[in-house]
């Protein structure tokens, strides 16, 4: 379905992101992936992606957090693939803590990764998509980009701006051929939530168990986590010609959550 269309994934070396990125390629696009992790991993996981789907397969290791890097990244994939038909700014981390305690270095990256990053990529490929007359830009909110929680005032506002950049962009590149939504997925097991898991079991006392059924699966009126493969699928619909005017949107994939 994608035969002939390029893509660059942010923070594509782990969940939802790696999730996303062997979908395209599976769906027949090039991809570029990005993200930090070990060489060697990566290495095979490209290679392994290259392989099983016959696709061209790169990888970045640019930091989120630096434009300049952003812009490198993107002129890398163009001289690589010839042209960058997709993005998906997905890349993102999450720090929790008070908001009178919340460390002012830990707003900033979590701004600069989680939103600006979304900016400064849309503006370098924004071009070249269109003079192709054709674009897709899907950006990995979170239910937290509709709604919010105590303790995530970084992340939250980060991803209530996601939402607002895609709504601004859409309107700005629809006449170009170019779509730009948003995804907004509930809890998914990850290593960032794993991580989240036993940070907050720590702090509570409780157990992990009791902080994915009291802290995290309480909003889900599904009681599950959302999986990796449902957010994959999706975003490979939004590459496709049958969601062309399907456009500004921010996608619940959240089990219920933000029906509350
Ligand atoms: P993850 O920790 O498994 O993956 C994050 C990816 O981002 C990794 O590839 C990591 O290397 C990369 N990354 C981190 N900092 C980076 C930087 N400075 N530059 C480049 N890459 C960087 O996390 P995940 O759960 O797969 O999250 C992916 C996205 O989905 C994030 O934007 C997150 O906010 C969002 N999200 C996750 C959940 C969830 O429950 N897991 C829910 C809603 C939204």
């Amino acid at each position: 379905m994608l035969k002939g269309k390029s893509a660059i994934v942010t923070g594509s070396t782990s969940g939802i992101g790696l999730g996303i990125a062997s979908a395209l390629a599976r769906a027949g696009a090039d991809v570029m992936l990005n993200g930090f992790g070990d060489a060697d991993t990566i290495e095979t996981l490209r290679y392994r992606l290259e392989q099983e789907h016959g696709v061209r397969v790169r990888y970045s290791r640019a930091d989120m957090s630096r434009p300049e890097a952003i812009a490198a990244m993107a002129e890398t994939a163009r001289a690589e693939f010839g042209h960058v038909d997709i993005v998906v700014n997905n890349a993102g981390i999450q720090h929790v803590a008070p908001v009178d305690e919340f460390p002012a270095e830990k707003w900033d990256a979590i701004l600069a990764i989680n939103l600006s990053s979304a900016f400064h990529l849309v503006k370098a490929v924004l071009p070249q998509m269109k003079a192709r007359r054709w674009g897709r830009i899907i950006n990995v909110a979170s239910a937290h980009g509709l709604t919010a929680s105590p303790f995530k005032s970084a992340y939250v506002a980060a991803k209530h701006g996601m939402v607002g950049l895609t709504r601004a962009v859409a309107l700005e590149v629809a006449q170009h051929g170019i779509t730009c939504n948003t995804v907004c997925p509930g809890y998914v097991m990850t290593p960032l939530v794993e991580q989240q898991i036993a940070d907050q079991a720590k702090a509570h006392g409780i157990s992990p168990e009791r902080v994915v059924s009291e802290v995290m699966l309480v909003h889900q009126a599904r009681k599950a986590f959302v999986q990796v493969d449902e957010l994959a699928a999706l975003t490979v619909f939004l590459c496709s010609d049958a969601a062309a005017s399907m456009t500004g949107t921010a996608l619940p994939m959240d089990g219920g959550w933000t029906l509350h």
